[in-house]
């Protein structure tokens, strides 16, 4: 794999060039939203500058336009997974992709989609594993289906070192077992979790695999039928691309026999007063009209992260990785979230520094030009695991350069004499 030329890519994210106040621009959030290179902000703009026109329906020229580069999006981005078009569902990102699989299987408990979607139906007593380290959206879903329903939520627990503990997951996942779900990188831990593992144990209970991919889709090469996941979600702001688009990708039985949730335009076939017949997927999913600019944008957003290579952006941020860690681990006063050994991680680091609160850290560094994140992540009950309410987080993309992590390193270095802890 070709090194990356960072000067020349980084000229693609206008701006990277920032300053704030007197300094550089530093950006480590990336895992809480990428930056956007010029040719997705292009791309959003030539459609909506020339091709702009409602998808799917309308006898014009521009209509038929429209839909074709939407559905040619759809291609591109499902392909930059490992899938077929028709496996991959436009949602407005992941939150809206794991409400729209547990609101399906509500449905579905409901008695609704028919003998096909009987086998998604959850009885009192059903249990839906999630893991410890979730995001919160890849967990209230399931806690308000477990209402609903009469199921029960369990959980695999992290050990210390941030890893999941697969004996009890082995333990926990049995017959009664109807979702396993997980996320394929903690956004606090960035642990690349054992999905080979994890489906296993899913299958083996006849239970469905629903994996979170947000913070692997812009880090990792990514094929998710390998994966052999059924069902899997993604936000396209994390990934280079615009707001108000992601994805639900599914395996085609899957989607196939699942309910929809949101229904209205669209999505339909036949209706009458008192019924509706639904589209397959992906469209029996996709009610109301499409946020297409944003779909043709996220396209633009693969098609230059292909073009840069994902093996190539993976190598490079293997670097970032190595020596982001390291500088936290040999940094005093600083306790690293998930320090495990020996595991594959993506360059995103979640830290406490000891007698600092997460949000003077926060502000310390930004008065320094560096952006990262504070609190909890959306992930309450892990920092609970660890005893904290907030950590420091900051976190990479294929534009940081190792210099960038230099000065953060730097400066964080210095944070608790500032604050008059420590020596
Ligand atoms: N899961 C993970 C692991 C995340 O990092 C995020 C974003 N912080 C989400 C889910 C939710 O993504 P979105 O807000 O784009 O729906």
């Amino acid at each position: 794999t070709a090194a990356l030329d960072l000067e020349t890519l980084r000229a693609d994210f206008p701006i990277l060039g920032s300053r704030i106040g007197d300094s550089a621009l530093v950006y480590l959030d990336s895992g809480a939203t990428s930056q956007k290179p010029q040719a997705v902000i292009d791309a959003e703009v030539s459609f909506l500058t020339t091709a702009n026109s409602a998808v799917h329906r309308g006898a014009h020229t521009l209509a038929a336009e429209a839909t074709e580069l939407y559905e040619d999006a759809r291609a591109t981005v499902a392909a930059f997974l490992g899938a077929r078009p028709e496996q991959l569902v436009w949602t407005s990102g992941a939150t809206a992709g794991l409400n729209l699989v547990a609101y399906a299987i509500g449905n579905a408990t409901a008695g609704r989609g028919g003998d096909e979607a009987r086998r998604f139906a959850l009885a009192p007593g059903d249990e839906l594993v999630v893991t410890e380290t979730e995001h919160h959206a890849n967990l209230i879903p399931w806690q308000e289906l477990a209402f609903r329903t009469g199921a029960v939520l369990r959980h695999i627990p992290v050990r210390d070192d941030g890893t999941l503990d697969l004996d009890t997951a082995a333990s926990i996942i049995g017959e009664r077992t109807r979702i396993v779900a997980f996320p394929h990188v903690s956004n606090v831990l960035g642990i690349v979790n054992p999905v080979a593992e994890l489906v296993a144990l899913a299958h083996a209970a006849g239970a469905l695999a629903v994996m979170d991919a947000c913070q692997s889709a812009p880090h990792l090469p990514l094929d998710l039928p390998a994966l052999d996941v059924d069902l899997a979600v993604f936000s396209g702001h994390k990934m280079l691309g615009p707001y108000g688009i992601g994805g639900l990708y599914g395996r085609s039985d899957v989607l196939e026999a699942l309910p929809p949730f949101l229904t209205g335009g669209s999505m339909i076939t036949t209706v009458t007063l008192d019924e509706a017949s639904y589209l397959p997927p992906p469209q029996r999913f996709e009610a109301g009209t499409q946020p297409v600019s944003q779909a043709i944008g996220l396209a633009a957003a693969v098609r230059y992260l292909e073009a840069v290579g994902m093996p190539a952006v993976h190598a490079h941020e293997q670097v970032l990785e190595r020596r982001l860690r390291d500088g936290l681990r040999s940094m005093p006063g600083i306790r690293l979230l998930g320090d495990a050994a020996g595991v594959e991680r993506v360059a995103l680091s979640a830290f406490d520094v000891e007698g600092v609160h997460a949000h003077d850290v926060g502000q310390f560094l930004d008065a320094r030009g560096i952006a990262v994140r504070v609190g909890h992540h959306c992930a309450q009950p892990l920092h609970r695991r660890f005893g904290l309410t907030a950590s420091v987080r900051a976190s990479a993309a294929l534009y940081t350069t190792e210099a960038e992590v230099d000065v953060f390193l730097d400066v964080l270095s210095g944070t608790r004499a500032y604050f008059g802890v420590g020596r």
